[in-house]
């Protein structure tokens, strides 16, 4: 490290953390010293775990290596944080220690397997394991009833859920055994996109449309595997043949025990993610800005800070994280619908609805190229 120039410590290389850096790589180039550590070796977008259990993706084809993350002034370290120290700025690896001017914390959510009994007994897709083991169980049913269920709230991509669920139906469909499966959807949420009601009122006619059973606000609450029964909440029972499973979200524990978290996730000022420690930010799924844990809310968050460091180091001044965001969400039929959420602008979060095109999958598709791009020169 060269002398005097200020240390930017960013853990977790996901959509946070990979803007953050590219970011400040732009901007500062080698005149900071960031360096960047994540326990992978790749990176994996959210939505290729759909293409997976589909079909539509090998596992190896989505993985981003990270060896082709490469920006002047940023040093990418394969190592587990195993500790943190906000106060002094200090993180434990498994490799060593590293000290810190300035400290983002982009460690995402991970995934509470223990708080649902049984869930590890069935089958989720929100991971690449997960979606792996779907892709070769998929094919081998013919009949009978399967629940998408998630087991709480906050979890990533909202929309996810009803994505999988016309996904599945028309998959079952292809394979003409859609008449013989009965589908149920089993979300927290009044809604299926609480910020935009035209959103939700249009995959509510799809579920229609298409024979979809609606449980709303219920999360699963424990899985009877030997029974092939799903617990709700409120005590009722729903038989299955096939669960898919949303896994209850928790900040990493190396997260809970630095004393960043509180009410499980991390407290941030939520237009400028500082946490309470001086000099210590956090961004994406970790932090409880109020806006949804999703890509493009972390590179938002991790814009902000960007200009918040380049404002201390160059003067200016840095602009606010503005809690708005587009998702793409598939509705089946290789159509892709969209949503602009807004949620600091007015009183309350705001959505406004584009109807799924063939179109709009080529935005979907552009949004996946453009971050390889941008992130990996791929
Ligand atoms: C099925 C599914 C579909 C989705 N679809 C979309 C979509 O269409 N659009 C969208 O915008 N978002 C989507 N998402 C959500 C999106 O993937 C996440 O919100 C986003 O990745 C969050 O970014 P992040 O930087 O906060 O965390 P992440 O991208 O999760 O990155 C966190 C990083 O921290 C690393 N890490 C964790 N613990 C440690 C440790 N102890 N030591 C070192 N490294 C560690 C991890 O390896 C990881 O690389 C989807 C998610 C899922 C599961």
């Amino acid at each position: 490290m060269a002398a005097g120039r200020t240390r930017i410590l960013v853990l977790g290389a996901g959509f946070g953390g990979m803007e953050l850096c590219t970011t400040l790589s732009e901007t500062l180039g080698e005149q900071v010293d960031v360096t960047l550590i994540d326990k992978s070796d790749h990176f994996v977008f959210g939505y290729s775990k759909l293409d997976i259990m589909f079909g539509h993706a090998a596992p190896d084809a989505v993985r981003l290596p990270y060896k082709n993350f490469v920006k002047p002034g940023v040093r990418l370290l394969r190592e587990t944080v195993q500790s943190i120290d906000p106060t002094a700025k200090r993180v434990t690896t498994d490799k060593g220690t590293h000290e810190a001017d300035i400290l983002v914390v982009a460690l995402g959510a991970d995934y509470d397997f223990d708080a649902t009994p049984g869930l590890k007994e069935v089958n989720e897709f929100y991971t690449v394991a997960g979606a792996t083991v779907l892709r070769d169980v998929l094919p081998n049913f013919k009949n009978g009833r399967v629940i998408i269920g998630v087991c709480g709230a906050p979890y990533k991509c909202p929309p996810a859920p009803s994505e999988c669920v016309l996904m599945l139906h028309d998959y079952l469909e292809t394979r003409g055994v859609r008449a013989n499966c009965d589908l149920t959807l089993i979300i927290p949420f009044g809604t299926p996109i609480p910020p935009s009601p035209e959103t939700a009122k249009a995959l509510l006619g799809e579920f229609a449309q298409r024979n979809i059973e609606w449980v709303p606000q219920r999360r699963v609450a424990s899985i009877d595997a030997s029974r092939k029964v799903a617990v709700l909440d409120d005590g009722s029972e729903r038989p299955f043949d096939l669960f898919l499973g949303v896994p209850k979200h928790r900040a990493p524990k190396v997260v809970e025990d630095s004393g960043l978290a509180e009410n499980g996730w991390v407290p941030v000022n939520p237009r400028t993610l500082a946490t309470k420690f001086a000099g210590v930010y956090a961004v994406g799924d970790i932090a409880n800005t109020g806006t949804p844990k999703a890509g493009l809310f972390a590179e938002g968050a991790a814009k902000a800070v960007a200009s918040e460091i380049i404002a201390q180091l160059k003067g200016g001044e840095p602009h606010l994280y503005a809690g708005q965001g587009i998702c793409y969400l598939e509705f089946g039929g290789g159509r892709v619908g969209r949503v602009d959420v807004d949620f600091f602008s007015g009183p309350a979060p705001t959505g406004s609805y584009h109807a799924p095109s063939l179109e709009l999958r080529a935005g979907k598709q552009e949004f996946g190229a453009s971050r390889r791009a941008r992130w990996f020169g791929l």
